[in-house]
């Protein structure tokens, strides 16, 4: 039985029976992993509150059989990133995030840059209100996972006919994003693509460049709000398409948010601790 130390993030977590926790964590060394904390609820010292969900933890386990969950026998939190709860839009933006992670991440399949972009994320998340172009950020990093999970798009021609997008006559500046192909497809090519939806050349000029951009320019750069919201439908019909579904997470963060910029002060601290729910009234 082979036993695994390494460190991993808290990305999913469901309570089992009276005393254990099903746990799915994005490590180090081996990408995604399910595993079962047994007696975690009642062990203080064996998982000293290690086991909420963005955490960045150490852990010891080992792998009774390739297709089993790992069993995990100790857990030690070395960051909770607990600022990503102190602000609405942080903690469903690390919400979506996770799910991404949840449903398009292969299982056991080592991905040290998903792994560090986890941490660029959660401290980003962490400290909401001394970030500047928030949304420019996310939509940045929700293009860097997508690209690092296999999943990045054709940007730079037709995937029909392989028009390069700086052929294009000026006056036709649309070209189209197909979900199913993973890229463009031009004017001409749009109709053997019925999903496909009109994306303009700027948005796609723009996430051409970010691909290219250190983690310094990634902090100066901003996008108008054509920009941000093409881009935007451009990567969630991207991961709809692979993951087979629509993201719950999403539905409930453009509830949230349409709803309040900032519901943060409904809900009294005290009652979420006594019902175990985090500031939003969302069940830990
Ligand atoms: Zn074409």
């Amino acid at each position: 039985m082979p036993r695994v130390k390494d460190n991993a993030f808290i990305i999913n977590k469901t309570d089992y029976g009276e005393s254990d926790i099903i746990i799915t964590l994005f490590s180090a060394g081996r990408g995604k992993i399910s595993c079962i904390a047994k007696g975690a609820k009642r062990s203080r010292r064996r998982f000293p509150g290690s086991l909420e969900l963005f955490s960045k933890v150490s852990f010891n386990g080992f792998i009774k059989h390739p297709l089993a969950l790992t069993r995990i026998d100790e857990c030690q939190l070395l960051n909770p990133y607990l600022g990503i709860q102190d602000e609405l839009k942080g903690y469903l933006n690390g919400c979506y995030f996770l799910e991404i992670i949840n449903r398009c991440a292969a299982e056991r399949q080592h991905n040290r840059k998903i792994f560090e972009l986890l941490g660029d994320l959660f401290t980003f998340l962490s400290a909401v209100p001394y970030n500047r172009n928030f949304n420019c950020r996310i939509r940045l990093f929700e293009l860097q996972i997508i690209t690092l999970l296999g999943f990045k798009p054709e940007l730079l021609s037709c995937l029909n006919c392989g028009l390069k997008l700086e052929e294009e006559n000026s006056k036709d500046r649309f070209f189209h994003f197909s979900p199913q192909s993973g890229g463009i497809v031009c004017k001409q090519c749009r109709k053997r693509h019925p999903a496909a939806f009109t994306v303009s050349q700027g948005t796609i000029n723009l996430l051409n460049q970010a691909h290219r951009l250190d983690n310094e320019l990634r902090n100066k750069v901003n996008f108008t709000p054509q920009v941000e919201a093409e881009s935007a439908r451009l990567c969630r019909a991207l991961l709809s398409w692979h993951s087979g579904c629509s993201f719950k997470s999403l539905k409930i963060m453009e509830g949230f948010l349409s709803r309040s910029d900032d519901l943060s002060t409904l809900i009294p601290d005290n009652v979420n601790k006594r019902n175990n729910l985090n500031k939003y009234g969302v069940k830990q």
